[in-house]
């Protein structure tokens, strides 16, 4: 068993409190991350509030999260020690139905285990990212590149969805007003708001990069919208 210290709602009407608990021991596919920060999303906090009626208590929220790999299990192929990664909405799906097989396991014909208050395979409730360490399949974490704001970009691990896009379409724009020095100070802007970027027409360039490696390999990349959220 693999401790965590979190905070957890122990019920709807509870503020988030100090909460220790146990995750599962580490299977062969996943890693183990350290957490370094989590994005506090409205999803927070309608599931703290059980305002979409499912939520299982105590409940750990976060599904914005950034860290670093601390260990990794036998079979993990794409991460080592020491990574900077993140984890975004749903950390499973079944992998072998019709949607998985297309690469859009948000769609996935068993349903997609969400990163807090999902439910895994053992029956257990999943916790999320207010927490100081996750378990996550490797297949559901992105990579995080190192010249990125690690607070500023932890919102963006959820993309799935459509924060990638939305950040992908601004940043195309961003990298456009960076090739002209007058527009300088609205591209910087632009970077700080999405990123906390400081030298935009490059490091514009460099998320841009990793937003485009983010669509072509994240789970659901062929869809922005989710039906689940
Ligand atoms: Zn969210
Ligand atoms: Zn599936």
């Amino acid at each position: 068993m693999i401790h965590t210290t979190g905070y957890a709602a122990m019920s709807s009407s509870a503020e988030l409190a100090p909460y220790g608990f146990e995750r599962q021991d580490l299977l062969d596919d996943e890693i183990l991350i350290d957490i370094l920060y989590c994005g506090i999303c409205h999803a927070d906090i309608h599931q703290s509030k059980n305002e979409y009626g499912n939520t299982v208590y105590p409940l750990v929220p976060g599904h914005e999260i950034i860290g670093r790999v601390k260990e990794r299990g036998s079979k993990v192929t794409k991460y080592i020690e020491g990574d900077l990664v993140g984890v975004g909405y749903y950390i499973l799906s079944c992998g072998g139905c019709p949607n998985c097989l297309n690469h859009e396991e948000q769609y996935c014909d068993i349903g997609i285990t969400q990163t807090q208050n999902g439910r895994l395979p053992d029956g257990n409730t999943t916790k999320g990212g207010y927490s100081t360490n996750i378990a996550v399949n490797e297949k559901y974490v992105l990579r995080i590149p190192e010249i990125l704001n690690k607070p500023g970009v932890a919102p963006l691990s959820e993309g799935e969805g459509g924060a990638i896009e939305l950040a992908r379409n601004s940043i195309a724009k961003m990298i456009n007003c960076a090739s002209l020095s007058d527009k300088m100070i609205t591209a910087e802007e632009g970077g700080d708001a999405h990123c906390g970027l400081n030298n935009p027409a490059l490091k514009a360039q460099v998320v841009f990069d990793w937003l485009e490696e983010v669509l072509s390999i994240t789970p659901g990349k062929k869809s922005v919208q989710s039906k689940y959220y």
